[in-house]
């Protein structure tokens, strides 16, 4: 059973909302590619990971953990009887020639070696192993989940690290016939003990560089109309719940921002004035938790994103409301 969700990481919200209210220069788009890409890699893994079932074994997605004062992350680590196995997915397209140090796609070597990558994160969970008496056993492969995707590797020897997209379902299949009692849940434990907050994510952009207002979700288009429960897209038509953009403007705000406190002049400003002042509150209330008091107060985002927070809310006010 999954243990922890997926969420889309840090940064790929930093840079979809940068996508939605800047310019992004060609490195920073192929850069929101990349990281869309990797996430919906991740997507399908958990997708095939659901059809085969995982009743047996405790999967956690997704997480940091501080081992020894640093802090690796890791995609998928599926923890049974038989000790943790560490899944490290990779959403390559293409055709890709692999040798024990380098991957090259034709002429361009990758600049990372996902062996390498999953040789320190197996020596990590390694390490947690040790330091926790527990002494279990650690494995691992490189996940291919992409159909696109064409391994050429000469030393067989490789290969039993690798599982394509082809062989993918059977592989994780394999994990309905484990078994998972006492020691599993022993290491369950251990493994939630050091999970810790993505401590890599610090992207931040100032106030002002970034356009403020609201944004419809189908056309992207800034311009809207107010009507009393919803703002309608002057250009496409699409109708969405007021309440639905504020919860998307927080959450941008809490990725664009970094530290900047959100107060409720703030909010109203980085909206364009769309809300009256009654309304933020309100709505800053409802979906944050309070922090300071009086003149000082600012708001903290209760969810992980605008997409987490939608998914807990009541039908009336989630997001699809179009009117045809
Ligand atoms: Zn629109």
């Amino acid at each position: 059973m999954f243990i922890t969700e997926r969420h889309r990481p840090s940064e790929l919200l930093h840079m979809e909302a940068m996508f939605s209210r800047s310019k992004l220069d060609d490195k920073n788009h192929n850069q929101l590619e990349n990281l869309r890409r990797g996430y919906e890699g991740e997507c399908i893994y958990d997708n095939i990971f659901n059809e085969v079932g995982h009743d047996n074994s405790y999967i956690y997605r997704d997480v940091y953990l501080n081992i020894e004062d640093s802090t690796t992350q890791y995609d998928s680590l599926i923890v049974t009887e038989e000790g943790v196995v560490v899944n490290e997915i990779k959403n390559f397209s293409g055709t890709y020639t692999v040798s024990d140090d380098s991957w090259a796609k034709g002429n361009f070597e990758l600049p990372d070696d996902p062996f390498a990558q999953l040789r320190r994160a197996i020596g990590k969970m390694r390490r947690l192993s040790l330091s926790s008496d527990l002494q279990f056993k650690v494995s691992g492969k490189l996940i291919f989940p992409n159909e696109e995707c064409t391994l050429i590797i000469a030393d067989e020897s490789l290969k039993q690290n690798i599982i394509i997209r082809s062989n993918l379902r059977r592989y994780l299949a394999r994990f309905k016939n484990s078994f998972s009692g006492n020691f599993a849940r022993e290491i369950c434990e251990v493994i939630t003990e050091h999970i810790v907050v993505n401590p890599y994510f610090k992207s931040a952009v100032d106030f002002d560089d970034v356009r403020h207002g609201i944004y419809c979700s189908e056309c992207a288009g800034f311009e809207v109309d107010s009507e009393r429960f919803h703002f309608r897209c002057s250009s496409c038509g699409s109708y969405e719940t007021k309440e639905t953009h504020f919860v998307r403007a927080i959450s941008d705000y809490k990725y664009l921002f970094g530290k900047l406190p959100m107060t409720t002049n703030r909010m109203m400003e980085f909206t364009n004035y769309k809300f009256s002042k009654r309304s933020v509150q309100r709505l800053l209330a409802k979906y944050c938790d309070r922090e300071g008091i009086y003149k000082s107060t600012s708001y903290k985002f209760k969810y992980y994103d605008f997409e987490d927070a939608m998914s807990k809310q009541p039908r009336n006010i989630r997001y699809k409301d179009r009117i045809d």
